[in-house]
């Protein structure tokens, strides 16, 4: 069946509620949490109605249903990015993979090939969401590596002029987003991960707002860890996916310690089990995989690609309606060309916050403020912008609104 959105728009329930007075939900803010169809919801609570047990633990019939609906789950996403089963890691989202791999290197000893000391050095980008920042900082502070970064341009662009000075022989990280939450921006990540390996680097990708939204192969991609919040791909809440490579997690010490995660253990000593066990401590979050699982098959049904594709199309048409608008400006690409579907901009002197408001009485939902990339606003010279962002189940019908919308604020604030 040919992709159409309005029919997509039907599966979530969310999205047929009214707000503010009986007004249309026209849903823009899916770059932050995207909403969540009807078998999403389902898989999650079936999963709490049939077969809620521990995963891996019980020799109980309920303890096999739950661990095959999770190791099934663990396929299902591993088949979405197209990696081997034992390189899927859950986790409890973006923050976390982040944080899990950032801690783990931390914990490298002298000899292992994450270990890092005074002298080594992490890379980042000045367009990173907070998550892929902080977690950096904090490793660089522990172990007495430096931290540098890639500029972006005022175009919002990558600055790659000089890619080989800032990724050097030092460097042992390079952490960088797919494509930025803000400006929409999709990195060129083969330039990136040339000088990375070549200097001997790892390179970590935040595909928070990628893997969503286009298909993801980590056999062709290039980088050596990549993670995603199952939230923002149509799944629950509480859950998201690390992946890394075999030869890689076979190395990287552990963050999280404790039950499931070990192969032996005595009074003073443990030995830890494979990945992706070893990334894995404590009763999972079972019910939310399971819902992930259900989430990322609903999307491999519909096609990354007719995805991607639709996205595109609503993007070209928002931003040519956008150019339209005189003392509007889009702060990122203003065309579609390695861009995705997240576009922020600002309205001459209208506080994004006060547009926000105004926006949301008329029922259209979007995002305000620096967007957790404190950096790059400040950098934008901006102290904050309004982010439209779109998914499967928005439609032209949504822009026209957003857009009547700006230019009823426009009015109002005018
Ligand atoms: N990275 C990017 C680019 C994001 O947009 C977000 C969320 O907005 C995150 C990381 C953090 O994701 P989460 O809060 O789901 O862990």
């Amino acid at each position: 069946m040919p992709f159409n959105a309005i029919e997509v728009a039907k599966d979530f329930p969310i999205l047929s509620r009214t707000i503010r007075d009986g007004k249309r939900l026209v849903y823009l803010d899916s770059g932050a949490t995207s909403q969540k169809p009807e078998v999403v919801i389902e898989a999650e609570s079936n999963f709490y109605r049939l077969h809620n047990a521990a995963v891996h633990r019980g020799a109980h019939q309920l303890a096999e249903e739950a661990t095959d609906a999770y190791e099934g789950a663990r396929a299902i996403a591993a088949n979405f990015i197209n990696a081997d089963v034992d390189e899927v890691i859950f986790t409890k989202g973006a923050t976390e993979s982040l944080n899990l791999v950032a801690y783990a290197m931390g914990n490298a000893v002298a000899g292992n090939r994450f270990h890092l000391t005074t002298g080594d050095n992490i890379v980042v980008t000045e367009m990173e969401h907070h998550a892929n920042l902080i977690p950096w900082q904090q490793l660089a502070a522990r172990t007495g590596a430096t931290l540098t970064w890639l500029s972006v341009t005022p175009e919002g662009r990558l600055d790659l002029s000089n890619l080989n000075q800032v990724i050097s022989e030092k460097t042992k990280v390079v952490a960088l987003t797919h494509q930025s939450n803000v400006l929409g921006t999709i990195n060129p990540l083969d330039e990136i991960n040339k000088r990375a390996h070549d200097v001997g680097a790892v390179v970590v990708l935040d595909a928070c707002q990628s893997a969503p939204h286009m298909p993801i192969d980590v056999k062709t991609l290039g980088v050596d860890f990549l993670t995603f919040s199952g939230h923002k791909a149509v799944g629950p809440t509480g859950v998201g996916i690390f992946w890394g490579r075999a030869e890689l997690l076979a190395e990287l010490p552990p963050f999280l310690t404790g039950g499931s995660m070990i192969e032996n253990v005595t009074m003073t000593t443990a030995t830890w089990a494979q990945a992706p066990k070893k990334f894995e401590a404590g009763v999972p979050n079972m019910a939310q995989a399971v819902g992930l699982g259900a989430a990322l098959s609903y999307l491999t049904k519909i096609g990354m690609k007719n995805i991607h594709d639709h996205e595109n199309k609503l993007t070209s048409i928002l931003l040519n309606k956008l150019a339209e608008i005189k003392n509007l400006k889009v702060v990122g690409p203003t065309t579609t060309q390695m861009r995705g579907a997240a576009v922020s901009f600002t309205l001459g002197e209208i506080h994004p916050h006060d547009l926000g408001q105004y926006l949301d009485n008329q029922g259209i939902a979007v995002r305000t403020g620096h967007h957790c990339a404190w950096p790059l606003t400040r950098k934008l010279g901006v102290p904050a912008t309004t982010r439209a962002s779109l998914y499967l189940y928005n439609t032209e019908a949504d822009i026209d609104d957003l857009i009547k919308g700006i230019v009823g604020a426009e009015k109002y604030f005018g």
